[in-house]
């Protein structure tokens, strides 16, 4: 059963070990858990009624609950302090595409807004039903949660093609009953959808060796108000603007993506997860630059700032390994600047040893030192758990949010100092910290982790959030980053957006938008 409070399985924990509890109250003070509203006391108005019923849709409270929110921060919180200000009236579970073309014909007629639901894990307020005051039309969700089939795999082209709706580990189980894998793993990987990941553009941990969605999702079929698109799968064409790049990132604000075409790969012979530690930021940077330009084959890499390592240092329950590995770096000369680097090598067992061996001469090149594979496969072991611990911590006080964006090379360093400058000041006590995990020729994702303490009202906390959103935003623009690197826009990016986009390139998609969905019945308040 999923919390309908939290995140992933209500079975499923990660628990604070003590060394992280006392390294948070040292920073953040102590910190007391304030009262979740419990499910029975949730109320749930009644649904607004259509003015004509479809056999698809679906009432219950518990139903609609569960639709009304992602899994951002406000969201969260909303969720905890019981103020959840607007629910779906129905929620619809189509099995076909023609199912989904047939909702939306109807969602027109009864003047409803529509919102497609993937996994239902957007960070950014993507499903959430448009505030009352500004659209009071009656929502109606619709989940593609029963379009979650592999209905064709062309082993030849390594092509295969899925409903939308099929969520991270049946992409994966599927695939790999044929010997095939996606190799698309976002954090959230468990809980979120194919469509999900095309409509948020979002990237995986091993974007490095697969690549991030837009280089996967090859083609598919959409739904929207207007029509049917189908986008051919073709391995490249010089036809025109590529119609796939408006379907990436559109949030469903232009139609459903009823089924995806991806690139598969076959699974790899091996794969391995290491770490090694740098003396610094500013040397861990320059290595990591040096390891993507010099087309090192590597699936994942990710360089961590002092305070992130640090942290990184305070999570294992056992501290008797982190004690032994910390009188090595001591004796090593490494000192709270140092900089933990973790990367995976997949492939076949000739190309994993050749990137060993260049990995090792950059790591000597650079006063890294190479650490035990120990650190490696426990990031591995724990890469979708460690998703669990925003609920552990707030049970202990603490709010944990982040903030990403990507810029070029010769910008990381300022855009980190900028950015981390800027979450200092906004809150205090705030404990911010940076990683990169998303790796280009020309540059990186960076991406920002924040920690404060939660308020005892609703109120009180979205104060801080607020504060500690917008200043760092301001900061990411000011360096010149993207506003989200793989979050996509929703809700709580949408005032930045006009700032990297341009006036006439927000006037070419509300075009796009308006032609597509003349109502403005899609996902109304998200994107556009
Ligand atoms: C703990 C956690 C970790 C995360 N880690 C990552 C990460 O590592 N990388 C990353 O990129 N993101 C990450 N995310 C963000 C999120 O998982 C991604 O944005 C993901 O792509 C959303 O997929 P979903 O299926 O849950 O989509 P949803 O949340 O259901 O929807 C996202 C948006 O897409 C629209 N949409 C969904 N399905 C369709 C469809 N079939 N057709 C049209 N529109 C649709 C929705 O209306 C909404 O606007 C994380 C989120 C959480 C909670």
């Amino acid at each position: 059963m999923l919390r309908w409070n939290g995140y992933g399985e209500e079975s499923i924990t990660y628990p604070l070990s003590e060394s992280a509890r006392v390294y948070f109250s040292q920073i953040l003070g102590s910190a007391k858990h304030p009262a979740d509203i419990q499910r029975e006391s949730l109320n749930i108005p009644p649904p607004h009624s259509f003015s004509n019923s479809h056999p698809l849709l679906q009432y219950e409270d518990e139903t609609r609950l569960r639709h009304a929110l992602g899994q951002s921060f406000p969201d969260l919180a909303a969720k905890r302090f019981g103020k959840i200000t607007r629910f779906p009236d129905a929620v619809a579970f189509p099995e076909s595409n023609q199912d989904i073309s047939d909702l939306l014909i109807w969602a027109r007629a009864v003047g409803a807004q529509v919102i497609p639901f993937g996994g239902g894990t957007s960070v950014v307020g993507g499903v959430n039903p448009a505030k009352l005051e500004t659209d009071d039309r009656p929502v109606l969700t619709i989940s593609l949660a029963r379009l979650n089939d592999l209905r064709n795999l062309d082993e030849t082209s390594h092509l295969a093609t899925f409903g939308a709706g099929t969520l991270g580990p049946y992409v994966e189980a599927q695939l790999r009953a044929y010997g095939f894998t996606l190799g698309h793993y976002p954090q959230s990987f468990e809980h979120s959808s194919l469509g999900g990941w095309i409509a948020a553009r979002s990237s995986g941990q091993q974007s490095l060796g697969y690549g991030r969605i837009e280089s996967l999702f090859a083609g598919g079929t959409i739904e929207t108000p207007s029509g049917r698109i189908t986008l051919p799968a073709l391995p490249a064409s010089a036809a025109g603007p590529d119609l796939r790049h408006l379907i990436l990132g559109s949030e469903g604000r232009l139609g459903i993506i009823s089924e995806a075409t991806v690139r598969v790969s076959p699974l790899p012979e091996t794969e391995s997860f290491y770490g090694v530690m740098f003396p610094d930021w500013s040397i861990g940077i320059d290595a990591t630059r040096q390891a993507v330009q010099s087309g090192v084959q590597l699936s994942m890499m990710r360089l961590s700032n002092p305070t992130e390592t640090e942290t990184f240092l305070h999570m294992p329950a056992h501290q008797n390994q982190v004690e032994m590995l910390r009188t090595l770096l001591k004796w090593r000369d490494f000192n709270s600047e140092k900089c933990l680097m973790l990367f995976g090598i997949t492939g076949s067992r000739r190309m994993a040893k050749s990137a060993r061996r260049i990995m090792a001469e950059l790591t000597r090149q650079h006063q890294g030192l190479w650490l035990t594979e120990l650190i490696g496969s426990q990031w591995a072991k724990t890469r979708f758990r460690s998703a669990y611990l925003r609920d552990t911590l707030w049970e202990h006080g603490y709010a944990i949010d982040t903030l990403e964006t990507a810029v070029s090379w010769n910008m990381v360093h300022e855009a980190s100092h900028v950015i981390l400058q800027a979450l200092t000041e906004a809150v205090s006590p705030v404990l911010p910290m940076v990683h990169l995990s998303h790796f280009y020729r020309d540059g990186a994702s960076l991406y920002f982790t924040f920690l404060f303490r939660v308020g005892a009202t609703l109120e009180e906390t979205m104060d801080c959030w607020c504060a500690l959103k917008e200043a760092g935003s301001n900061a990411v623009l000011s360096v010149g980053g993207t506003i989200t690197h793989q979050h996509g826009v929703g809700v709580d990016h949408l005032p930045y957006l006009a700032s990297e986009k341009g006036e006439l390139g927000i006037q070419i998609l509300k075009n796009v938008q308006k032609f597509l969905d003349p109502s403005g019945m899609m996902n109304p308040g998200k994107l556009i």
